[in-house]
């Protein structure tokens, strides 16, 4: 599943293909939006908002999406025909540029002034130009019974942290995810720790939280059940966390994450 950092860099792409450019052609394949027509509209700006995507077009309409589990973007020169066609949810077209998106698990199209209702929610940007560490804190810590695995991945709490990062944060502070909010010491390093993450690799495609670019050793945790610790060889566990419907694999080492 895409994460922040995704979402930050999409957002970048599509704002240096779309923003101030008059829009040729627009084609929402979601039945709700099936008649909307942006043509002979500019784009004013492309934005992130956690794991959200905004397209704001002229004439107060923003376009929002979201990635959810197997979504993406391509952007293709104008003239390049675009295979795929049945996983194709959304079109914005200039002259030069033609941005698609496959499989978005979210297409709306809505007025910017009520951009809230659908962002509104969302706790501090890590990614964000009013990112707001203090804040992030503060809602966390109003459920301190909540398991910091669980209470990472809310995006009501802070925006833009997925699983990987949830894993790879909680095993570099040594903390098990089951561990409850209040019973983590330093809920204010944790969180510098995400948005630190999150800026390094806010550039690059994957992720990497090791420091080490060789595939398979990425990450120190996430994905490596079975396979000794990297700090202390225990072997990695693996369980699954959350709400019955919301459950996330979870990876910690038990000798490293108390
Ligand atoms: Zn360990």
């Amino acid at each position: 599943m895409p994460e922040g950092d995704t979402v930050w860099l999409t957002a970048r792409r599509l704002h240096e293909a779309l923003a101030g450019r008059v829009l040729t052609r627009s084609d929402v394949r979601v039945p709700r939006y099936a008649t909307t027509n942006l043509a002979g509209r500019t784009v004013t700006e492309v934005a992130a908002r956690g794991k959200h995507l905004l397209i704001r077009v002229e004439g107060g309409i923003t376009v929002h999406t979201h990635l959810r589990m197997d979504g993406s973007w391509r952007v293709r020169p104008a003239r390049d025909r675009i295979g795929g066609s049945h996983r194709i949810r959304l079109v914005l077209a200039n002259d030069t540029w033609q941005a698609v998106g496959y499989q978005l698990g979210i297409v709306e199209v809505l007025r910017t002034a009520q951009e809230a209702s659908v962002v509104g929610h969302l706790g501090p940007d890590l990614l964000g130009p009013d990112w707001d560490e203090a804040e992030a804190v503060r809602r966390l810590r109003a459920a301190p019974v909540r398991a910091i695995g669980e209470a990472l991945l809310d995006q009501r709490n802070l925006a833009g942290i997925g699983n990987i990062f949830a894993t790879e944060m909680l095993f570099l502070r040594g903390l098990s995810p089951w561990r409850p909010v209040g019973e983590v010491a330093d809920l204010r390093a944790l969180v510098e720790l995400g948005h630190r993450l999150l800026e390094a690799n806010k550039e690059r495609a994957g992720i990497i939280t090791t420091g080490v670019v060789r595939r398979g050793e990425e990450t120190w945790a996430y994905g490596r059940a079975g396979r000794p610790c990297r700090r202390c060889r225990t072997t990695i566990r693996q369980a699954e966390q959350g709400d019955a419907g919301e459950e996330r694999v979870r990876f910690w080492c038990p000798h490293c994450q108390r």
